[in-house]
């Protein structure tokens, strides 16, 4: 069952396109950081409104938990970025409903854009957007004529902003973003070319447990790095001195062991240090790890063998760093495996989570990289198997 997608959409002209935009982006003092995401929405942008669609955006931005929160989570520094983007004039709307919004609407072209401001401010009553309020909804619904859903980082979530306006449209569709985004993701996890390794990293195996689950059944290797290796170290009875462990989740580990045979490929020595500091004396250690270090990254042994384990692979998924990514002396296994990815032209690669992003940023690699993932928390839903409410309220062909 294939989505509908805005490029379906065929009478754009003189429409109202609502479009959910992901613009969440680290804005400091105003000054936009990485605006990537800004970026990413361009294609869908530039399609409504070459096709003479008049283009109204919505973007939530950070956390917004009082009134204070206000200025600082404007969405009005990314609407100025925008327009320079896209070389013309487009319109922000400080308000997230009313008199003034409407009008604005009224008054704009075909092929106009229009930024509505921070959906989220309509949290501070009764966390009306991300509690997804049936008024809401339908009201912003009201204002167009057609919705186009492009924000695959809050597709996991039921807001009013995505799941709330397409229920109340005759026509939701997605963006190309979107259409990427569940192109690649699905097929790796439906329809993977074979050998198919993930590679899971970050802190804890709680968070990771779901898409361990899911992709037992599907890939041919799971490569564990990053802080929830010590908890499957502890289900080994490897010592694991002062590392990260989910002391509840020892158990679980031990039955995905033992229900992953030899696919479950964990790290063969680790980089220590007695303290989290990126000053700290470290120290390599194979297997037991000695009382007061703590791990807080893979050793260069790994590093190869997760490399001997890729080389051939034809389908990888990466979400999460092999260490202490944050502190350079611990990055070194994270930026090697990202590395090698960059080297695997016949393998299609997907990278998705904030850190294993920026690795691969960091290393230039990306552009050689099938496929970045722009939501963490929803590319770790997609690859769980689970349906996302974003994904799901689009309408099919
Ligand atoms: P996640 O948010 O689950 O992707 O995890 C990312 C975080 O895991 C980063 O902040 C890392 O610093 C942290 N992390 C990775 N490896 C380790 C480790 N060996 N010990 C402690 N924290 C770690």
């Amino acid at each position: 069952m294939s989505k509908l997608i805005v490029s379906d959409l065929k009478d754009l002209k003189g429409k109202k396109v609502l479009v959910r935009v992901d613009f969440n982006v680290p804005i400091k003092d105003g000054v936009i950081g990485d605006d990537n995401r800004v970026k990413a929405a361009l294609p869908t942008i530039k399609y409504i409104t070459d096709n003479g669609g008049k283009a109204i955006l919505f973007s939530h931005l950070g956390r917004v938990k009082t009134e204070e929160d206000k200025a600082k989570l404007s969405l009005r520094p990314v609407a100025e970025h925008l327009a320079d983007l896209l070389g013309k004039k487009v319109t922000f709307v400080p308000a997230t409903r009313g008199a003034q919004l409407e009008e604005a609407i009224a008054e704009m072209e075909d092929g106009d854009v229009l930024v509505v401001e921070n959906t989220r401010f309509e949290d501070l009553d009764g966390k009306k957007e991300s509690g997804n309020d049936p008024e809401l909804g339908k009201y912003w619904a009201s204002l167009g004529d057609v919705f186009v859903n492009d924000a695959f980082g809050t597709a996991h979530r039921a807001h009013a902003s995505n799941v709330g306006i397409a229920s109340n449209m005759d026509q939701a569709a997605a963006g190309f973003l979107l259409e990427k985004e569940i192109k690649f993701l699905g097929e790796a996890v439906d329809t993977p070319e074979h050998p198919f390794v993930a590679i899971l990293g970050g802190a804890k195996v709680s968070d990771k447990i779901g898409v361990i689950e899911h992709l037992l059944d599907k890939a041919d290797k799971i490569i564990v790095g990053g802080g929830m290796t010590y908890t499957f170290y502890a289900a080994k009875g490897i010592k694991i001195g002062n590392s990260l462990v989910e002391e509840d989740k020892i158990d679980l580990a031990k039955e995905l062991l033992a229900k992953a045979g030899d696919k479950i490929v964990l790290p063969v020595d680790n980089v220590c240090a007695t303290e989290f500091n990126n000053d700290a004396p470290t120290k390599v250690f194979e297997g037991d790890i000695e009382d007061g270090y703590m791990a807080l990254d893979i050793g260069p042994k790994s590093v190869e063998l997760f490399k001997d384990v890729l080389k051939d692979a034809k389908t990888v998924v990466w979400n999460g760093p092999m260490g202490v990514f944050e502190m350079p002396n611990f990055a070194k296994g994270t930026l090697g495996v990202g590395e090698f990815l960059g080297t695997l032209s016949d393998a299609t690669t997907i990278v998705g989570g904030g850190d294993s992003t920026a690795a691969v940023n960091e290393l230039g690699v990306a552009e050689k990289l099938t496929h970045i993932s722009t939501g963490g928390g929803a590319s770790l839903e997609y690859l769980e198997g689970k349906t996302l409410p974003g994904i799901a309220a689009v309408s099919n062909k």
